[in-house]
């Protein structure tokens, strides 16, 4: 079998490269190449699909994220609740911004921060709470919300991972996501986007960046340069139109794996509490096994993942040599993701299956 990959991105380019061909020639004839009617025609679409007022792109998801807190312009020394087990980029940009952090442990089942987690941490100087949906599943978003309205503080949501799990979004947070080239909508380079049902908010937003100004050289606030160019605008438009099959392949592939390994006791699936469009699938296995099944796969010609390694807390640019939080560190040392992309044929999934169980029939 030749290598799996974690992810083929070359594949489903050829399987939409007409499109994706004359989208991008079709941007190099206009030869706008920044901002402009495409890139505002995109966003509304993002706006549209995800069903919440007002969509600002960006140059990546860690922009998003880091404009985001800019934009809540929060006072001096404020603390703000983030997830333990995650990816970097909401810890960094609150260091960044020279606000204090404070580490939540997330659910073991469902890798995400609970009502629960957050309440534990929580003191009066909290002023807001970035919460990752991750892995394609969105947190207990409700619970959440609700929490912060009644503390009165404010909710940012990082979507990089789910974007599409939820339809119609409410709530009064700000959202962010990235359109990095393996997420379920991504580019072909970098790019990101914030959305709010707030105009105001969208506005200023908006205004951050674009190097604080609303008006050509009239600078209000200070602001950073952030933009989605054109051409990577042109590729997610038409990706976009096919993000809703793309997911409901990924829910496939991970209902064929659950139906092949849910009778392993060595290791725990994804449970889809809520809403998932399964970016990645991520299982936990226990008894110390999952550096042996990932070093077995690879010599199978598996690619596999481990999301995340290193609790956030113990990276040495956020060391926090007090803390110990079990949930985050037991996953560390037992998460395994196997591949999971809307390409992956039923060949490559059977012989994935097959691989993962014969590992562990060695083990009965
Ligand atoms: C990918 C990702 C980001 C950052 O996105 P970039 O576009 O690479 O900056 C942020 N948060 C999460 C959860 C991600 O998965």
């Amino acid at each position: 079998m030749p290598t799996i990959p974690i992810v083929d991105l070359k594949k489903q380019y050829l399987s939409i490269q007409k499109e994706i061909d004359a989208a991008v020639l079709t941007c190099l004839h206009e030869a706008q190449y920044i901002g402009g009617k495409l890139v505002h025609a995109v966003e509304q679409q993002l706006a549209q699909y995800i069903g919440v007022q007002h969509c600002v792109s960006c140059a990546n998801g860690t922009d998003a994220l880091q404009i985001a807190l800019m934009a809540l312009d929060l006072p001096k020394g404020s603390k703000i609740i983030v997830p333990a087990f995650t990816y970097i980029a909401p810890v960094e940009v609150v260091k960044l911004l020279d606000y204090e952090l404070v580490f939540c442990d997330v659910d073991v089942r469902t890798f995400n921060v609970s009502i629960e987690h957050i309440k534990t941490v929580y003191s009066d100087d909290v002023k807001a709470i970035i919460v990752v949906h991750l892995f394609g599943q969105v947190c207990d978003i409700n619970e959440i919300a609700a929490f912060c309205k009644d503390k009165n503080i404010f909710l940012i949501e990082d979507n990089a991972q789910a974007l599409g799990a939820e339809k119609f979004i409410q709530r009064n947070s700000i959202i962010t996501t990235s359109f990095y080239p393996s997420k379920n909508l991504g580019a072909y380079g970098d790019g990101g986007a914030l959305f709010c049902n707030d105009e105001l908010l969208a506005k200023k937003i908006r205004k951050i960046a674009n190097h604080g100004q609303t008006q050509k050289y009239v600078h209000e606030i200070v602001g950073i340069n952030s933009r989605l160019d054109v051409i990577q605008a042109a590729i997610l438009q038409v990706k976009l139109a096919h993000l809703d099959v793309y997911n409901a392949k990924r829910k496939k592939v991970a209902d064929t794996y659950y139906q092949a390994f849910k009778s392993i006791q060595y290791i725990d699936l994804p449970i889809e509490k809520n809403a998932h469009i399964f970016h990645q699938y991520t299982i936990i296995v226990k008894n110390n096994l999952r550096d042996a099944l990932k070093k077995h796969l690879a010599e199978k010609n598996i690619q596999t993942a481990i999301h995340y390694p290193i609790p956030a807390y113990k990276q040495q640019a956020f060391l926090n040599k007090k803390l110990c939080l079990p949930n985050t560190e037991f996953l560390c040392s037992s998460v395994l993701s196997i591949p999971i992309f809307p390409e992956l044929t039923d060949e490559q999934i059977t012989y994935i299956c097959a691989c993962i169980t014969s590992f562990f029939s060695t083990y009965e």
